[in-house]
């Protein structure tokens, strides 16, 4: 498929000066994605500088049918922002302002191409803290973060991207630009229509900026790296650290012994906390504003924790260096897992007390399909999100061999997964990754609705098409 030399023109002279290529090795970085899954195609990269830009552009791909796909940070994880061949690439990376920050009011205005560490840091400046935190935030942008409605590991305080979100300003398919920007917390007027943009992935029109909420900046801050027996303890004490601070666990990460080893023996400067293996770990961290003596109170409830067996051993960091030690082992998860030839991965949700029934059933139902995997669940237990990652084993067959194995090895996670009433896509979206899956997974009159609101915004169908709905089909 190619796009009309005569399109392609209006297209660049829209975007403005300097807010277009067409050099091919300009455009390649845009094309693959993170994990190096999809290799994408387009002959046009746009990177307007304005709303109004952007309001052009859509215009003229209305008009003239050709699709178009956004793309802030590439960091999505089932390549919603890979272009198909014959679309035009639309980066939101020069949409870089920050409009306002409003300590007082406690909310910032954001451009959809600012980098999520970059509003941290801003907010952080003038005393107030923006929780969303991902791996992925020296890249990833706010329209990204929107689109997906990201997750990360403080949603057990702060929630999703949804619950961070005020105000959108989003451009249409056919140009229009409809302004939801106020950062009002209280706003009964009508239909809540920036929610329909929130995890849309950019098939219903594009973020161009966002009112976002800001917060106290956390005075103590209390990470724990804990031992525990079984994921069940891990839940017990979660419970009894929520009780015990009133709430104020912002992460609650699990992670697996074999997980842990896989970091150690291939991530560098990283090292055991603690002096004997458990077969379950947890990284908990608490913040508080106030005068609250935390870190005893934390304290105090491990040590209850270890008197009825709920926790075998625990450290507490006690500096900055670290705390930062304990995040790297956890967030260099993903990452040893390469070393250890394929994964096959997923991103579930369930409720949190099924979790520990979800990781035995699945890991039962994995190791009977492939004997020798080795399945890595790890991830945000307080929301019930498990990244349940699969290693290949480790002494049979080769990786293209394994990773082949892929569908199978979802097709009895998702099982799992269903029949404990969860989610097979908790934060990451639905993308081209899971495009095919979602008709079986989500109820019929729910895929109507959403088939019908696609019809209403995007009636041509120019907008990311193939990614979270397969055009036509049920
Ligand atoms: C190491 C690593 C760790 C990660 N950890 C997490 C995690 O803990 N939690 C989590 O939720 N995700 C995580 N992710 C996934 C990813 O970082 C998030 O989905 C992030 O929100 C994507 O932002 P982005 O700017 O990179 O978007 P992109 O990857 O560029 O795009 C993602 C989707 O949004 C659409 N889109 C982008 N910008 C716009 C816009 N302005 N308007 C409309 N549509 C748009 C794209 O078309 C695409 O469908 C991780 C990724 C990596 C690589």
């Amino acid at each position: 498929m190619s796009i009309q030399p005569d399109v392609i023109s209006r297209l660049k002279e829209a975007a403005g000066p300097h807010g277009f290529t067409e050099d091919p090795q300009d455009i390649a970085p845009h094309l693959v994605e993170w994990r190096g899954r999809y290799q994408g195609r387009s002959p046009l990269l746009l990177k307007p500088r304005t709303t109004a830009e952007v309001a052009r552009v859509l215009a003229i791909c209305n008009e003239a049918r050709t699709p178009i796909v956004p793309q802030g940070g590439n960091t999505g994880l089932v390549g919603g922002q890979i272009p198909f061949d014959g679309e035009v690439l639309l980066s939101l990376s020069r949409l870089n302002r920050i409009r306002k920050l409003d300590a007082l009011g406690m909310s910032a205005t954001a451009e959809a191409g600012v980098i999520l560490a970059e509003l941290q840091r801003e907010a952080d400046k003038a005393d107030r803290y923006f929780p969303l935190s991902l791996a992925s935030e020296g890249s990833c942008t706010i329209g990204g973060n929107v689109s997906t409605n990201a997750g990360g590991v403080n949603v057990l305080r702060y929630g999703n991207m949804r619950e961070l979100v005020l105000g959108l300003e989003v451009v249409l398919a056919d140009g229009r630009v409809v302004d939801l920007l106020r950062g009002l917390r209280k706003d009964n007027t009508g239909y809540d229509l920036k929610q329909l943009f929130i995890g849309a992935e950019g098939t219903l029109g594009i973020v161009t900026a966002a009112a976002l909420r800001l917060f106290p900046k956390p005075g103590e801050r209390v990470t724990a790296f804990v031992a525990v027996p079984d994921v069940k303890s891990a839940i017990s004490l979660l419970h009894a650290m929520q009780e015990a601070t009133g709430g104020l666990v912002s992460a609650f990460e699990l992670m697996p012994r074999p997980g842990l080893q896989m970091v150690l023996a291939h991530i560098s400067q990283t090292h055991d906390p603690l002096a004997a293996p458990s077969p379950w770990y947890v990284l908990a961290e608490a913040t508080s504003g106030g005068d609250v003596q935390l870190q005893d109170i934390i304290e105090r409830c491990l040590v209850a924790a270890t008197g009825n067996g709920v926790v075998t051993d625990a450290v507490i960091a006690t500096s900055e260096t670290q705390r930062a030690a304990l995040w790297r082992l956890r967030e260099s998860l993903s990452e040893a897992q390469k070393y250890e030839g394929g994964s096959i991965k997923h991103d579930v949700s369930v409720p949190v007390a099924a979790v520990p029934a979800f990781i035995a059933e699945a890991g039962e139902a994995v190791v009977k399909l492939i004997p020798g995997a080795r399945p890595v669940p790890f991830g945000h237990l307080g929301d019930g999100n498990i990244h349940y990652n699969v290693s290949q084993p480790k002494d049979g067959g080769s990786t293209a061999e394994f990773l082949a194995r892929w569908h199978d090895v979802n097709a009895v996670v998702f099982d799992v997964v269903l029949r404990m009433g969860g989610s097979i896509s908790a934060e990451h979206g639905i993308g081209q990754l899971k495009v095919a899956d979602l008709p079986d997974v989500k109820d019929p009159v729910a895929i109507e609705l959403m088939r019908s609101l696609k019809a209403m915004l995007d009636p041509l169908g120019i907008l990311n098409p193939g990614k979270v709905l397969l055009p036509g089909k049920q």
